[in-house]
């Protein structure tokens, strides 16, 4: 039975993984190009010495094979004593510390002079050196400068172990664990084959080495993803924290495609990744083409991090603007043609930012707390500014507000044209934070919608609006309904009926003095329970609103299969009222609500002349609207201050509206 040797075995294994690093284009980045260069040497190393060994141990003569075998042995000392300086380069690049190797003139002529040594003997070998030697029946006979090799081995150990324990707290755990492991496992191998003569097991434990490696390191960090082109989200993470660590200057260009669910639809899924790839590859040119050291990651989403080291900021913005006129400009894909919304920010670390948390942060939501400009966003000429201070930090704020109630309810009065007095109310919350002050609801109930805390913010309200109307008067002030908001995700709420109903129950409320108000949006998700929901309400006695009527696409099948009873015409529908076209569209949608028998309601009424269209003051009056809202009446109030104002209104004609 044939045996393999050691050699053989480590020829296999170093020849998979080439080609395994071969083909997952491992060689794109710095650290991925001298890794390439390592397992190249590796597998010259254990192909010399498999060679100059087969001929050692089957050829007893002949000149050919002994000028075979002696190339066989050159040419593994050669890529041998390289192996050690360039596993030294790729620690230096892949734990980001390149920059600290370049610094020092000293490492940089101690690396190469240490080469040089090692070549100048192997080239003297034979004529004043004596390294090795073959004999004429082609035996190898190892000579005394041989341990030249060995010493400089040692010293580069002894370097890259010293490395090693300085960072040690920079490196990721599994990161430092495989690389003390290379070491072992190489430190090993050549103390046996220095003390075993006879056993050569060297190229096997570096080959170990390289497979422990491959499997632990290369697996997803640092791998590019060959669908989209860049590197993976999780490298990013890698090389960012890492650099904050090293406080190693970098640049941060984000680059988000704000339609890229869109571009998906249109596309397809083949289509968009050709579309990914693509503008993978623009970015990489535009980069190159700048002079820029980058590495372009894919993060998820359309949204690309672009990581350049040692950058000069000019050069990085250019570079930006760049991007952005390139990915806004028209993308071929295949016979069709689409455009990327596109937005850019650049961030300097750690000048602008020192944490990686902050930095992935800004990356996920900048396209939603910046200005929805298509110029690149510098990230310092905004930090400063209260309204992206608040944006950025709405999780925060909303973390506090749960935690601590920063909440409080307000009203605003709700006018009714046909019986010329206030008959009703909507409850709208309000956020006061200790730091950034009052946070208006369109800034905080999006965000709570995202981070899932708008069921508390929910359960706030309906406690604090059921427990206020339980302390009116509702009759005697003239009021019928109090109205609250319910945002899309509270309408899916399991429990969303019975908790109603046992806050009425507890504070005795009658269902006919609440009313919910929900969006187009809200009745547009999830059908089934949404439908089951509102129909409990309704048939518990509570009246049910659709609000912003005219923003979203409206879904008449949906309007009219719920059982809603009143309509609230949305501001920027009624703000066109002076164009006569609209004006025939807002009287039709009146009109046809009025004859599903659903009241309708206009919101944000700002000025009298409005006011006087919808009521019965104008001769081009738009009938049927039954009531209003707004800023001309009253703004939104605390609770005391409107129940002062109902009083004071209670039976009584508004102002001008008589
Ligand atoms: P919405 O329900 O359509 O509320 C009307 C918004 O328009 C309120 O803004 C109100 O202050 C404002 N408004 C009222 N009259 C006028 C006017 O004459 N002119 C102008 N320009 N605006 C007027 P607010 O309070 O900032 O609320 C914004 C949105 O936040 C609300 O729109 C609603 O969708 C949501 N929201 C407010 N409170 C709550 C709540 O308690 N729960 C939930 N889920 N959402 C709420
Ligand atoms: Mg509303
Ligand atoms: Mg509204």
């Amino acid at each position: 039975m044939q045996i393999l040797t050691f050699d053989e075995c480590a020829l296999f294994i170093i020849l998979l993984f080439w080609v395994f690093a071969l083909i997952r284009k491992e060689y794109k980045n710095r650290s991925g190009k001298i890794l390439m260069f390592l397992l190249t040497l590796v597998l010259l190393t254990v192909i010399a010495d498999l060679g100059g060994g087969t001929i050692c141990n089957y050829c007893s003569g002949g000149r050919a094979n002994l000028i075979l075998a002696y190339v066989y042995n050159y040419l593994y000392f050669f890529c041998h004593n390289l192996l050690l300086p360039v596993y030294m380069l790729y620690i230096y690049s892949s734990l980001d510390l390149w920059h600290i190797f370049r610094e020092y003139r000293f490492r940089h002529a101690l690396w190469w002079g240490l080469i040089i040594v090692d070549n100048v003997v192997l080239a003297l070998n034979g004529f004043v050196f004596d390294v090795f030697k073959l004999t004429d029946d082609i035996t190898y006979v190892r000579g005394p400068w041989l341990v030249v090799f060995y010493l400089v081995a040692v010293i580069y150990l002894g370097w890259i172990l010293g490395t090693l324990i300085r960072f040690r707290t920079y490196i990721l755990k599994d990161k430092l664990s495989t690389l003390i492991f290379l070491f072992v496992s190489v430190s090993t191998g050549l103390a046996i084959q220095l003390t075993q003569t006879g056993l050569l097991v060297e190229c096997f434990c570096i080959s170990l080495a390289v497979l422990f490696f491959m499997v632990m390191l290369r697996r997803a960090v640092n791998q590019v993803n060959p669908i989209t082109g860049a590197q993976k989200y999780t490298a990013c993470i890698e090389k960012v924290t890492m650099n904050f660590k090293s406080a190693k200057p970098i640049s941060v260009v984000f680059v988000k495609i704000v339609n890229n669910n869109n571009l998906h639809m249109y596309l397809g899924l083949k289509g968009h990744n050709e579309f990914l790839y693509s503008t993978t590859s623009r970015i990489d040119a535009i980069c190159a083409g700048h002079g820029l050291t980058s590495s372009v990651y894919y993060m998820e989403n359309g949204l690309y991090a672009i990581v350049s080291d040692e950058a000069v900021e000019e050069i990085v913005a250019d570079a930006a603007e760049e991007i952005m006129a390139s990915l806004t400009a028209e993308h071929h894909i295949g016979k069709l043609t689409v455009f990327a919304d596109v937005r850019v920010c650049v961030v300097f670390c750690p000048k602008d930012m020192s944490d990686s948390s902050s930095l992935f942060s800004l990356g996920t939501n900048f396209h939603r707390t910046l200005p929805d400009t298509q110029n690149v966003h510098y990230y310092r000429d905004f930090k400063d500014n209260d309204e992206y201070k608040v944006r950025n930090d709405l999780d925060d704020i909303l973390r506090r507000a749960v935690r601590d109630n920063n909440f409080e309810m307000y009203y605003q009065p709700i006018y009714s044209v046909r019986e010329k007095k206030f008959v009703a109310a909507e409850a709208m919350i309000r956020l006061n934070d200790p730091i950034y002050g009052q946070v208006p609801p369109s800034l905080f109930i999006p965000a709570a919608e995202i981070n899932g805390c708008i069921h508390d913010i929910g359960d706030f309200v309906f406690n604090d609006v059921i427990r206020f109307i339980s302390t009116l008067d509702m009759n005697a002030l003239g009021l019928k309904y109090i109205e609250m908001n319910l945002s899309a995700s509270q309408c899916i709420e399991v429990d969303l009926v019975d908790k109603i109903k046992n806050l009425m129950f507890e504070y005795g409320v009658d269902p006919r003095f609440v009313s919910f108000e929900l969006t187009e949006a809200a009745t547009d998700m999830n059908p089934e329970i949404v439908d089951m929901n509102i129909r409990k309400l309704h048939e518990y006695g509570v009246k049910i609103a659709l609000d912003d009527y005219g923003t979203g696409y409206s879904n008449i099948k949906r309007t009219t299969g719920l059982p809603i009873d009143q309509v609230k015409l949305d501001k920027s529908f009624v703000d066109m009222i002076d164009d006569p076209q609209m004006c025939i569209v807002i009287q039709d949608t009146i009109s046809m609500f009025k004859e599903m028998d659903k009241e309708v309601l206009v919101e944000g009424v700002e000025e009298e002349a409005v006011a006087r269209k919808f009521s019965d003051l104008e001769a081009d009056l738009i009938q049927g609207c039954e009531l209003m809202q707004g800023f001309f009446f009253c703004k939104p109030i605390p609770g005391p201050e409107f129940l002062d104002f109902i009083k004071r209104y209670k039976d009584k004609a508004f102002e001008s509206i008589i």
